[in-house]
């Protein structure tokens, strides 16, 4: 059984009535805010955004730096060794501090007292839940200002994948990655895992001598000899830790930009990124400079279960980005835009996830249109647009369609469907078309600025707009308005409907196709990027035999090696039951990781006749390959359904 810590509805109730409270300030005729009533409902507000998915008592004691001395132990598939970590009192008479942890052996705890010496501390491990792991709460009297934890991690880590050589390219080597978003850095270290909480970080690894370790940190760049340390002195929460270890090769971009890749894929993906320089620069000249020192990029093993994750200073990308015709590096733009929204700015409770999703999607957009032009920056929109219908429309619950989702989330898996990245998105190119866009872009600028190193919630974000812009410019929206985008289920009927030509003549012909006007080979689409190849793939109807083979025969789709393409043509050929793409489908599953694509596919698979006895037989033999958050979720999947 699953324990969590605050109700629902009611919560629910009160983030509402504390928006009023904040967003009344926009009518001339309201009130002071400042009566007893209202310091009820703000004090009730904090404690409803209160994470729930952390057992850390970070209101009373808070970590502040964590220092990791581990020993990366491939034949026995764990990190072994000490975790340091400084903290600081809230409460002055505080002398408990709770940190998570899940599958971690704890070995022994000390503090250092008054005299720097380390002495034992008492300490209990709690019950354990499936997702949040125990809370591990030590005595750490009243003037101790540092714990020392012996521990080791758990083969079984979710946060931590061991691939053995044959999983990797080379095959000569074993790899290590770490997936911390959003619940696993407790499976990787004890400490406060709750975006709440920032911590710096340092860090020493000892790794077999000829492997390469990196972290999401300044990098050790000494010769390769087996131990590495990393330094991380911007305060990060703790889902941004990060770490890599195999037979990593390095390429430059420029002087401080590059990508580390095993060797088979290493100067593809410097070639496919080639532009992430440009993408700093558009970055920095709308939202303020960078502030991390480097930026590089890691291309890793096909299992990885995400299209990129913003560790900072490295972000994690997967393979399947590698089309060779730079079609899918909007995803390099959006882990790159996370450096300003979510890794400088970032949601304090994963019930705000938009904070950190909905803008980087809005920016990511606006560098796409400022390097590629406004066609492509459409494109993405209508693209996003139907994903997220589709998603709105098969939401489990209406809540979960709502940008602040309710407090009742069972788990932060729930605060990363579509509504948190595209709703968002299309929230925020609202806010810009009623403001204008110089308002807005100047804004934003200072939004970053203003918050940059803190952890938010929905409604700082809100006060600040309304002390920042709405204020200024009091007609541009009214309170009904934000309040229905942020707090209500679905998408309002303000949301912009993008109208891309490119589209429309994609359409026009796929309709003369249907009609039976022009054969599938007189489709003109020589000129069709990725983009125009999706929209054509995802609005088509279920077809016939004969019209699936047309189109394979035409096109060469099953087998395709642009990833986006593969999938988006797999999706169709489950639904009309078209055989002969079956055997594709299969190399797909079994050499493809990414969640997007094989969580959807899975799941179209179990729903369609006969597909879900294959489709489990295809995960028994493909599920070593995956992630172990992927294995989860696939699995929970086949018994949902
Ligand atoms: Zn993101």
């Amino acid at each position: 059984m699953q324990k969590f810590k605050t109700k629902s509805a009611k919560a629910l109730l009160l983030s509402v009535s504390a928006f009023a409270l904040v967003f009344g300030g926009c009518n001339a005729a309201d009130t002071k805010t400042d009566t007893p009533k209202a310091h009820v409902e703000e004090m009730a507000q904090k404690t409803a955004n209160h994470d729930k998915f952390t057992f850390a008592n970070y209101d009373e004691i808070r970590v502040t730096h964590l220092d990791l001395n581990l020993d990366v132990k491939f034949d026995e598939k764990v990190l072994d060794g000490i975790a340091t970590l400084d903290f600081k009192r809230v409460l002055q008479d505080a002398n408990v501090l709770v940190l998570d942890s899940r599958d971690l052996l704890i070995k022994a705890v000390s503090v250092a007292d008054k005299n720097g010496e380390w002495v034992p501390a008492a300490y209990t491990l709690g019950e354990s839940d499936p997702a949040l792991g125990s809370a591990l709460t030590i005595q750490v009297g009243d003037s101790a200002k540092k714990v020392r934890i012996a521990y080791r991690t758990s083969p079984e880590a979710e946060g931590l994948q061991w691939l053995p050589p044959e999983q990797t390219a080379g095959k000569k080597h074993p790899y290590l990655f770490s997936q911390a978003q959003a619940l696993n850095a407790r499976t990787m270290a004890p400490l406060q895992d709750t975006p709440a909480v920032r911590i710096t970080y340092t860090a020493t690894l000892r790794t077999p001598p000829e492997l390469l370790a990196l972290m999401s940190a300044e990098q050790d760049g000494g010769p390769l000899d087996g131990e590495y340390s990393f330094n991380m002195p911007q305060p990060i929460p703790s889902y941004l830790l990060a770490i890599v270890v195999g037979d990593i090769k390095f390429k430059a971009i420029n002087d401080h930009i590059g990508v580390y890749a095993e060797q088979y894929i290493l100067d593809a993906s410097a070639a496919e990124f080639e532009d992430t320089p440009l993408m700093e620069d558009s970055n920095a000249k709308l939202y303020g400079p960078y502030r991390w020192g480097r930026y590089d990029l890691i291309v890793l093993p096909p299992s990885f279960p995400f299209g990129g994750m913003e560790n900072p200073r490295l972000s994690f990308m997967t393979p399947t980005l590698i089309a060779g015709d730079k079609s899918l590096t909007n995803v390099v733009a959006h882990e790159l835009a996370h450096s300003w929204s979510g890794n400088l700015v970032t949601n304090s409770n994963w019930r705000d996830a938009w904070l950190n999703e909905g803008f980087t999607s809005y920016v990511e957009n606006r560098v796409m249109e400022d390097l590629y032009g406004e066609d492509r920056a459409v494109m993405e929109q209508a693209l996003g647009l139907e994903d997220l219908k589709r998603d709105i429309a098969g939401a489990e619950r209406p809540e979960l369609t709502q940008l602040k989702l309710p407090a009742d989330i069972a788990h932060p898996d729930e605060a990363f469907s579509q509504v948190a990245y595209v709703k968002g998105q299309f929230f925020l190119m609202f806010l810009e078309e009623r403001f204008g866009r110089d308002n807005f872009d100047a804004f934003l600028k200072e939004y970053f600025n203003h918050f940059a190193f803190q952890s938010i919630t929905t409604e700082d974000f809100i006060t600040y707009l309304h002390d920042e812009l709405h204020v200024k410019n009091p007609k541009a929206l009214t309170k009904a308005e934000l309040h229905e985008w942020v707090y209500m289920p679905g998408l309002p009927k303000s949301a912009k409907n993008p109208q891309s030509d490119a589209f429309k003549n994609v359409s026009a012909q796929q309709a003369d196709w249907l009609k039976g006007d022009i054969a599938a080979k007189g489709i003109k689409t020589a000129d069709w990027s990725t983009h125009e190849w999706l929209h054509f793939l995802n609005t088509l109807p279920e077809l016939s035999q004969a019209q699936y083979k047309e189109l394979d025969t035409a096109f060469s789709l099953t087998g395709t090696q642009n990833a986006e393409t593969a999938f988006a043509w797999y999706m169709q050929t489950i639904k009309g039951g078209y055989a002969p793409a079956m055997g594709e489908l299969e190399n797909f599953l079994m050499s493809v990781g990414r969640g997007k694509f094989i969580y959807r596919l899975y799941g179209a698979l179990a729903e369609s006749k006969d597909g879900k006895v294959w489709a489990q037989d295809v995960f028994s033999r493909a599920k070593s390959g995956y992630h172990p958050i992927a294995q989860r979720r696939i699995s929970e999947g086949f018994e949902a359904k």
